[in-house]
C-alpha cells in the first residue's frame, strides 16, 4: 500500500481527482495548518503548501478555503519550495462550527472524517445534554458518531451513566474505556481501521491526549510533532493534527474540536432527537413547537412518561440556539463580515509574499 493509501486515498478519491495529473497536479492530503501554511502528504512524502491568490479571491467565505483533512490537487511551481493548492476535492463530510465574530460564518474545522469519537469522562464531567450537542454536530457533519466514556478505572459505579449515555445515543455506539489502563480500547478497533479517518472531540480534561498518547505510543508522538518556522523565523514545535496510527487508521486531534458551537444543525438535531421528530406529525399543528399548543403529541408523550422531560427541554434549547444562529445570518451583516474577511485575507496574502522575499 502506498503512502497516500495510508492517509485514506481510495478509488473514489482517484475518481474525484480525475485527470488533474494531466494538468501537472498531484493529489495531496492536508494534515496540518499553521497561519495559512499547510503541511500536506503527497505520494513523495510531506511537503509545505499554500493556497493561491485566485482560490482565496474566489472564496465566498472561510468554508471555501482548505481545512485539515481535505484532499487537494496541488502543483509544484518551478523554483519554489512551497506547493500551490489548486483545487479541493469535494468534501465527503465536514465538521463545521460558527467562526468567531459577530456574524455567522461557517468555519470547517475538519473534513473527510469517517467517524467522530465523542469523548467524555465517567465522573462529574458526564452530562447527557452535552453529549446531545456533540451528537448533533457530529451527525450534521456526515460522519458516524461514537460515544467514548473514559476513566472507567476511576468510576466505582458506571452503570447509571452508561444507561444515560445509551438513552441519548440513538444509533451511535457507546463504549466505556480507560485511556489510563487501556481497558476497553479494543472496542475502538471497529473505527480505527486502515484508511479510515477518525476525529476526537470532547471537553478539556476528559482524557483525549491520554488516549492519543496510548494509541500512538511515545515514539510516534515525537514524530507527530513537527518543527516549523513561524512568521518571525523562530522555530516552534507544533503538534501535527492528523496522523496515521501504528495499527492503521488516521486520527485527528485538534483543539478547535474541543468546543462545539452550532453551524448548520437541522439534520443533526432531527437524528439526535428522532423520537421527538417521529411524534411531530401527530401534533394538531404542522408547525407545532411542542410548547403550549393544543393537541401536541410530544407534550402528551411527556405527560405519559414515554419521553423524559429533560429530553424535550434539551431539544428546545438546542433548537432555539440553531434558530437564533440562523436568524443572525442576515444578508447585509453577512456581506460586511465577508468584507472584513477579505481584508484579513489580503493581509495574509501580503504576509506570505513578504515571507517569500
Ligand atoms: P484532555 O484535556 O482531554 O486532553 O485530557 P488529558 O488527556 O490531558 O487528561 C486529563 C487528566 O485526566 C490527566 O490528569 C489524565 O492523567 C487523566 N486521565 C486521562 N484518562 C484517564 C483515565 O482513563 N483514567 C483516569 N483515572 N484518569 C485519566
Ligand atoms: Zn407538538
Amino acid at each position: 500500500m502506498g503512502l497516500l493509501e495510508d492517509w485514506g486515498w481510495d478509488a473514489r478519491w482517484a475518481e474525484a481527482f480525475g485527470d488533474d495529473a494531466g494538468k501537472g497536479f498531484s493529489p495531496a492530503r492536508l494534515i496540518e495548518e499553521q497561519r495559512g501554511l499547510f503541511q500536506v502528504v503527497t505520494a513523495d512524502g510531506v511537503k509545505s503548501a499554500r493556497t493561491t491568490g485566485s482560490m482565496r479571491h474566489k472564496a465566498e467565505g472561510r468554508a471555501d478555503l482548505p481545512a485539515v483533512g481535505d484532499w487537494a490537487a496541488i502543483e509544484f511551481p518551478k523554483n519554489e519550495k512551497v506547493a500551490l493548492i489548486r483545487r479541493l476535492l469535494p468534501r465527503r463530510t465536514k465538521l463545521s462550527r460558527k467562526a468567531a465574530g459577530d456574524v455567522m460564518m461557517e468555519q470547517v474545522i475538519a473534513s473527510n472524517l469517517d467517524a467522530v469519537l465523542i469523548m467524555t469522562a465517567l465522573n462529574a464531567e458526564f452530562n447527557a445534554r452535552r453529549l446531545e450537542r456533540f451528537l448533533t454536530v457530529s451527525r450534521e457533519s456526515g460522519a458516524e458518531p461514537v460515544l467514548v466514556l473514559n476513566k472507567l478505572d476511576a468510576c466505582p459505579d458506571s452503570a447509571a451513566m452508561l444507561a444515560d449515555a445509551k438513552a441519548v445515543a440513538g444509533d451511535a455506539a457507546v463504549i466505556a474505556i480507560s485511556a489510563k489502563t487501556g481497558a476497553g480500547l479494543e472496542a475502538l478497533a471497529s473505527w480505527l481501521k486502515p484508511g479510515r479517518t477518525v476525529g476526537l472531540v470532547g471537553s478539556s480534561g476528559v482524557g483525549k491526549s491520554t488516549l492519543v498518547n496510548r494509541l500512538i505510543g511515545d515514539d510516534l508522538l515525537k514524530t507527530a510533532e513537527t518543527r516549523a518556522t513561524d512568521e518571525r523565523g523562530r522555530h516552534t514545535t507544533t503538534h501535527r493534527q492528523l496522523f496515521v496510527l501504528p495499527q492503521g487508521g488516521i486520527l485527528l486531534d485538534t483543539p478547535g474540536m474541543r468546543e462545539m458551537q452550532f453551524w448548520e444543525s437541522e439534520q443533526g438535531l432531527a437524528k439526535t432527537f428522532d423520537e421527538i421528530e417521529a411524534l411531530a406529525p401527530e401534533c394538531r399543528f404542522k408547525d407545532c413547537a411542542h410548547d403550549s399548543e393544543p393537541g401536541c403529541a410530544v407534550k402528551a408523550a411527556i405527560e405519559a412518561g414515554t419521553i423524559p422531560r429533560d429530553r424535550i427541554d434539551s431539544w428546545r434549547k438546542l433548537k432555539r440556539e440553531a434558530n437564533f444562529e440562523k436568524r443572525r445570518v442576515d444578508p447585509v451583516a453577512l456581506s460586511t463580515e465577508k468584507q472584513k474577511w477579505k481584508v484579513a485575507n489580503k493581509a495574509l496574502r501580503k504576509r506570505i509574499k513578504e515571507k517569500k522575499k
